[in-house]
């Protein structure tokens, strides 16, 4: 990363908690842009595809014409964050017959698959990726990994042993919501993302 600048982190704002993660970019010393349009996606450092409901955020992002200019930016090598819909809008596979979107990620994953029991929990969990510190995770009508390929590395279980943190190279993935505790290490390690990136030899 350029020392002078600050990373340009972009949100997906078209639906969702957005302005959660706008305040922990602004946190972490990047600078967020709210993404509505292609135009919006222009000289971008990383991308946060936030929570909110996925059937809904995956038929605004085609209807505003993300969807292509965004897998391509993956394609490239930006890195992204997908937490809770955003997790479901990169999952190479659904449960329950769901459409895969960006399939960007070798998870299989069953939407609200927590079920209505836990429809919202608060668990503390062990993420080595990011410290010895237990993170404090908020979930919400969370996705359930239900498989794990090769490609993805799991960052964290819950207590049932579920992964609810991946990563796949510059993909991270949470099915909580980090932008909704005041720990910052998941932004955080988005950014370190971003250092790899400009790093990388041309
Ligand atoms: N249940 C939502 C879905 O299936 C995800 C919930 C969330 O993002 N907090 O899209």
């Amino acid at each position: 990363m350029n020392a002078e600048r600050r990373p340009r982190i972009g949100v997906l704002a078209l639906q969702g908690a957005v302005r959660p993660h706008v305040d922990a970019i602004r946190e972490v010393g990047g600078e967020p842009i709210e993404v509505r349009l292609p135009r919006d996606l222009v000289h971008l450092d990383a991308l946060i595809l936030p929570g909110g409901e996925s059937t809904t955020m995956r038929r605004l992002v085609d209807a505003y014409g993300l969807r292509e200019p965004i897998s391509a930016m993956a394609r490239g090598g930006t890195p992204l964050l997908g937490t809770c819909a955003g997790m479901i809008l990169l999952a190479e596979r659904l449960t329950d017959g769901d459409e895969p979107y960006f399939g960007l990620l070798d998870v299989e994953l069953r939407r609200n698959g927590y079920g209505r029991q836990l429809d919202s929990f608060e668990t503390d969990l062990t993420i080595p990726a990011i410290g010895d510190e237990p993170l404090h995770a908020i979930f919400i009508r969370a996705p359930v990994v239900t498989g794990v390929g090769p490609l993805a590395e799991v960052l964290a279980r819950d207590a049932d042993g579920n992964p609810v943190a991946v990563r796949q190279g510059r993909v991270l993935a949470t099915a909580f919501h980090p932008e909704l505790t005041p720990d910052r290490r998941i932004h955080r390690l988005l950014v370190e993302l971003v250092g790899e990136t400009s790093r990388r030899p041309a």
